[in-house]
């Protein structure tokens, strides 16, 4: 036998003894959640379940899986959901401050897709991708401002010249993967010139617009007309439960307003946007208690509020799990809602077999919890959702309590880092 056919055998026979011991020892599966309880609302489970991820794509949910996997973690009383989609919050900055980088917020709340809402505009993109979204393991879709240059400040936000529906659904359909539709803010002037070019926008890429538009005295614009003539089914306003953009609740009578049952039947979307000023317990307590959920929920995140309010995706589930929305409803309108808003499901917001394994695991805690609103004012709580254990893309990105890790003791020596 030559001496090139026998190094030949022993690497084939030495491969071979490599795939059956990666058989035997690692198994099918590159991780398996075991024994949580599910909830995907898109596939209609709602129980325990084990979830096995191969590769960077959710490969079986099941009870009971018995085939061996690289690495099992006990999900035993907690619950799994599809990793959360964050509607409307800030990731980007241009010229100032204000925005967060998303893996900093987002991965540790369950949140696997944020939706910048409107931060940069088609003059500003291009920025915004390079230095944050190509860099960032959270997924970052966005919504384009109609102000070309995005939030930079009243007198910007205010320049119609600047709002350019044209360039601005070119500038999707460049990027139809990660431009998923339009966003109006901020407009003091009177009139509905931001909005109309915003649906412009949207009319010429195919996209829906998110609208945070104030109501005040001045603006010559109101609640009825805006969400019964002027807004369009699929289109979304944000901040439902504060006191200046809509009127959902009338201050007199306290009773939803006919017009936003109305809206709602004719398929405008209402998105919860907390931030800083956009969630009030007068608001939210009697909507919850009238049947008027947000459709989807979202933080509005950003440097301002985290650190008064911390609206992060649990948190702003948690307020509605208090105000009576089951667990399930809440998940709901935090994965396939938001999804189907911006045009993204099924491939966002389930655990269905084939889609990319971004999941979230919570844990349901009850005691006495205090709650805070955009007035400073708490709202005292049995129940807080909390996220231990996110995945994104296949691999654990966040693990409070080291539900992954192997104890110390069993890892060999003292201070020998398996
Ligand atoms: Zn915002």
């Amino acid at each position: 036998m030559k001496k090139s056919s026998i190094v030949n055998r022993a690497i084939v026979n030495s491969l071979a003894l490599c795939l059956c011991t990666s058989v035997a020892v690692f198994g099918q599966y590159d991780l398996v959640l075991k024994g949580g309880h599910v909830i995907d609302p898109a596939n209609k489970i709602d129980g325990v379940m084990d979830v096995a991820i191969t590769g960077n794509k959710i490969a079986r949910v099941e009870r009971n899986l018995t085939d061996p996997a690289k690495k099992t973690i006990d999900a035993r009383g907690l619950y799994v959901t599809p990793g959360l989609i964050d509607l409307h919050a800030h990731v980007y900055v241009k010229g100032g401050s204000g925005s967060l980088f998303p893996d900093d917020t987002a991965l540790l709340a369950g949140t696997t897709t944020v939706v910048d809402a409107g931060t940069s505009g088609w003059r500003t993109f291009e920025d915004f991708k390079s230095k944050i979204i190509d860099k960032s393991r959270t997924r970052v879709l966005v919504f384009l401002n109609i102000v070309g240059g995005g939030i930079t400040g009243d007198d910007a936000e205010n320049n119609t010249e600047d709002m350019d529906p044209a360039a601005t659904a070119a500038k999707i359909k460049q990027y139809p993967n990660l431009l998923v539709g339009i966003k109006t803010a901020h407009f003091m002037r009177p009139g509905w010139t931001a909005i109309r070019r915003a649906e412009e926008a949207g009319r010429l890429s195919g996209t829906p617009i998110i609208v945070d538009d104030r109501i005040l005295t001045g603006t010559e614009r109101n609640t009825r007309e805006k969400v019964l003539d002027v807004l369009r089914p699929g289109d979304m306003h944000t901040h439902t439960y504060n006191d200046r953009q809509l009127e959902l609740v009338n201050r007199f009578t306290g009773k939803v307003q006919p017009y936003m049952l109305e809206a709602r039947r004719r398929g405008v979307l209402f998105d919860l946007g907390h931030g800083a000023g956009s969630f009030l317990w007068p608001v939210a307590t009697q909507a919850m208690a009238q049947g008027f959920p947000p459709d989807s929920i979202s933080t509005d995140l950003h440097a301002a509020n985290i650190l008064i309010i911390q609206p992060d995706m649990a948190n702003c589930m948690s307020k509605l799990i208090n105000l009576g929305m089951s667990l399930q409803d809440a998940v709901l309108r935090a994965t396939v809602h938001p999804a189907r808003q911006i045009h993204r499901f099924p491939e966002l917001g389930t655990l269905g077999v084939g889609q990319t394994a971004d999941i979230a695991v919570f844990d349901l805690q009850t005691g006495v919890f205090a709650f805070k609103d955009a007035w400073s004012k708490k709202y005292m709580g049995t129940k807080k959702l909390e996220c231990v254990l996110t995945v994104r893309d296949g691999k654990v990105v966040y693990d409070q309590n080291g539900l992954g890790f192997p104890e110390w003791d069993k890892a060999g020596e003292y201070g020998v880092i398996p």
